[in-house]
């Protein structure tokens, strides 16, 4: 039996397992099926504090990894199929392998919807990203492209024209989901040019290693065009991936976990930290921090229950 098991490898359960892996705690950290989760889906991260040149994303989360190890941390591979969370310990299906646990750190994040093209995943990371936060900053002075038409991808937009010289909104319908008040603003930016509706067929330079283009398809008509850009920023939605906690966390309309405060979750001894509880900031800092609160939670519902036996 496990004192603590933390599901997911990515930001949030790779600092859980460091801290619960320092105060003694051996924690068993299943990586899921995106070990390492989004970071690893990136290249430079250059706003993770300690960095003053940057860091590969896939080795930033290397490093933690490593961190935990050293502390006692262990990995099982595989992603999680069931869960019982109705009783203590808590029992926990993954890879074949049944486990039990006394408290569970669920970090399962959040999956960046794709548009499916196999070129996009070659150039993920090579221009093509699901981040403006994170990838903006790499645009000085180019033309980029945003796909979507939910407030994310008019939030996204409106905070690129900082860097891009034109910013083009790219969304298959002629209507927008986003708030009315986010498309008057972007209507309004002059450095956003929309383009509807459209959809984007294909994603060009993957031979060359590096985004050049994107071939466009006018809805309706098949009309295509060649969009040069130096930067796609896919903005369609994120899949939480709470499946196997249905019916037994509670969770809001989307699917996130919620959080009652303090990283708890609607059941005792069950911890949330990471993009599986957050849909506003969902950065590699607040993961981490999300993380640290949800072992220190852990360890202290541990404690509690030793002393009240
Ligand atoms: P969203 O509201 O679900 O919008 C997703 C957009 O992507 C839709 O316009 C959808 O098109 C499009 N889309 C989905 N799949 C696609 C595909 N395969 N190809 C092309 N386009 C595709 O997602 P979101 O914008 O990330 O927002 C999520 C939630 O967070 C929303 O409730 C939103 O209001 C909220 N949010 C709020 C703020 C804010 O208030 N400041 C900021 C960001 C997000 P269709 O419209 O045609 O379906």
């Amino acid at each position: 039996m496990q004192k603590v098991i933390i599901i997911g490898s990515g930001c949030a359960g790779l600092t859980a397992a460091i801290y619960t892996a320092r105060a003694n705690l051996s924690p068993l950290v299943i990586d899921g099926h995106e070990p390492g989760g989004q970071l690893t889906i990136t290249t430079m991260v250059e706003n993770y504090p300690g960095f003053p040149d940057g860091i590969l994303g896939p080795d930033l989360i290397e490093n933690m990894r490593k961190q935990a190890q050293r502390f006692g941390a262990t990995f099982r591979a595989g992603s999680v199929t069931s869960v019982d969370l109705s009783r203590r310990p808590f029992t926990i299906e993954a890879g074949g392998e049944k486990f039990e646990s006394q408290t569970l750190i669920v970090a399962a994040g959040a999956t960046a919807r794709l548009l499916g093209l196999e070129n996009e995943k070659k150039l993920m990371g090579y221009g093509v990203t699901t981040c403006a936060t994170c990838d903006g900053y790499f645009h000085r002075g180019k033309e980029v492209a945003v796909v979507g038409g939910g407030d994310t991808a008019l939030e996204e937009a409106m905070f690129l024209t900082r860097f891009a010289t034109r910013v083009n909104v790219i969304h298959r319908r002629n209507d927008f989901r986003a708030s009315k008040i986010m498309v008057d603003r972007a209507r309004q930016n002059d450095k956003i040019q929309f383009l509807t509706p459209y959809v984007v067929t294909d994603v060009l330079g993957a031979d060359k290693g590096a985004l050049e283009s994107l071939l466009l398809s006018q809805v309706g008509n098949g009309k295509t065009m060649d969009l040069p850009v130096n930067g796609l920023f896919v903005a369609i939605g994120h899949e939480p991936n709470t499946a196997v906690f249905k019916g037994q966390l509670e969770m809001d309309d989307a699917g996130y976990l919620i959080s009652r405060g303090n990283a708890k979750s609607s059941v005792e001894g069950v911890f949330v930290a990471g993009d599986i509880q957050d849909h506003i900031y969902r950065q590699a800092v607040t993961a981490a921090g999300s993380g640290c609160m949800a072992a220190l939670e852990a360890e202290k519902f541990l404690d509690a229950q030793e002393h009240a036996h």
